[in-house]
């Protein structure tokens, strides 16, 4: 997916960047308490205060010697970034915020898992300007967090919430369903649990098999089974259904917010928003025009620490999107929300397109009514979210005849389709 350049810098070639909106900041915090969870994707290493002390050192330089544009979001994934030391946690988020222009006012969120909440790191979280945290509650079953090889029981998330919920955050929990030997009735009990605490925010994740884990594994041999794709999908409804009556409206396929508590920096991703990024395996991006640029960093601590030292730009991938990928990225990405996207969002993200054009080539998902097109705005017909991959595959082989025309009229040279693999069960960074 990425071409690989060690040598380039994005930030010197992005001509727009001061002038771009709001960008987004995503750090990168690579340590986890303990055993790594077997079904878990993200990169991640074992806990120690010395390779901490020199992880967030590496992160601070990279940033003191990084051009930065006026950011209002500020996020810090993982890994669980709460595995820090409460003054460690407090050094890296306070000395960033001094190094980086982070306007007031902006959202400062980090992932914590609930074994890694107590009173001092929580305190720290407030004191450093925290005032968002997503709490990797993943269930509210025994069996269920035994399964995914969680480090916390049930009585261990109600004490996180109790001491998060003494302060001001503005709180959210991550849901895993989809979990082998789930019933939907045990899933429904974890829903029920987590709206009768009532976080902010409530995003939910289908467990995918991530290639490379444990889980994955375990599939190949036939010793765990998915819960199966119709159960999955009434497993979906359900959620979708009690959130929306519990007064957490969807935004984005796996998101659901109380009015007004949307994640604004997760909302960057979506709406094509620029973003920069440190620390190991941490990815951003900058938005055009002149150039649409994706680029991440190696996803293991030394080699990122010692390009760091080196004085080197710590890039292991960069990719210049062309018309296609923009467009397919587009579809990818804005599909996934629920009020999709306007006729002037396709001219500001795909100003070579002309807007009618382009939403013509969706017609047959339209006449099928899987996307909706009203008063010029163009979304996935809300009952079929859960079936958003396919639809959006399609949208994609849709508009890909207009694209090839529009580049080919343009003389552009060398474009090549990629499908990204965003899906339902694409995270975005961070994990815990
Ligand atoms: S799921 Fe979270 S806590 Fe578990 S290994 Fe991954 S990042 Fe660490």
């Amino acid at each position: 997916m990425w071409d690989i350049s060690s040598t380039d810098s994005v930030f010197r070639e992005s001509e727009k960047l001061s002038d771009s909106p709001k960008y987004g900041c995503y750090v990168h915090v690579p340590f986890c308490a303990g055993e790594k969870c077997p079904y878990c994707g993200f990169y991640s290493i074992r806990y120690s205060p010395e390779s901490a002390t020199e992880y967030i050192e590496t992160v601070l330089q990279h940033a003191r010697s990084t051009e930065v544009p006026v950011i209002d979001t500020l996020y810090f994934g993982g890994g669980t970034p709460t595995s820090l030391s409460p003054e460690a946690i407090s050094r890296l988020i306070t000395k960033l915020k001094s190094i980086l222009p982070v306007e007031d006012n902006s959202e400062i969120t980090v992932e914590a898992n609930p074994e890694t909440v107590d009173n001092e790191t929580t305190e720290a979280l407030f004191e450093a300007g925290v005032n968002r945290v997503s709490l990797g509650a993943q269930s509210f079953r025994p069996a269920q967090l035994k399964t995914l090889g969680r480090r916390h029981d049930i009585d261990k998330i109600y004490e996180a919430y109790e001491i998060l919920h003494k302060y001001p955050f503005s709180l959210s929990f991550d849901l895993i369903f989809g979990i082998p030997r789930q019933s939907v009735r045990d899933w429904e009990i974890s829903l029920d649990k987590a709206i009768e605490l009532g976080p902010d925010h409530i995003s939910i994740y289908c467990l995918s098999f991530e290639s490379g884990t444990p889980f994955a594994d375990a599939l190949r041999m036939g010793a765990i089974y998915p819960v199966g794709d119709d159960v999955e999908r009434e497993m979906y409804d359900l959620a979708s259904s009690r959130l929306t009556v519990a007064d957490y409206g969807r935004y984005e396929i796996s998101n659901f917010a109380k009015p007004k508590c949307e994640s604004r920096h997760n909302l960057k991703y979506w709406t094509g928003a620029g973003y920069i990024a440190f620390g190991p395996a941490a990815h951003g991006y900058i938005p055009g025009p002149p150039n649409w640029t994706r680029y991440a960093f190696p996803s293991n601590l030394e080699e990122y620490t010692l390009l760091i030292n080196s004085g080197r730009e710590p890039l292991a991938a960069v990719e210049k999107l062309d018309l296609q990928k923009r467009s397919a990225e587009f579809l990818m990405l804005r599909l996934r929300l629920d009020h999709g996207f306007s006729e002037e969002e396709i001219t500001a993200h795909l100003p070579e397109l002309e807007p009618a054009e382009y939403i013509a080539a969706l017609q047959p998902l339209i006449d099928d009514n899987k996307i909706l097109l009203e008063a010029g705005q163009v979304r996935i017909a809300p009952r079929d979210m859960f079936i958003s991959d396919a639809i959006i595959f399609r949208a994609v082989e849709l508009t890909d005849p207009y694209i090839k025309e529009i580049v080919t009229k343009r003389k552009s040279a060398g474009s090549e389709t990629s499908m990204l693999e965003y899906s339902t069960r694409f995270r975005f960074p961070g994990g815990s």
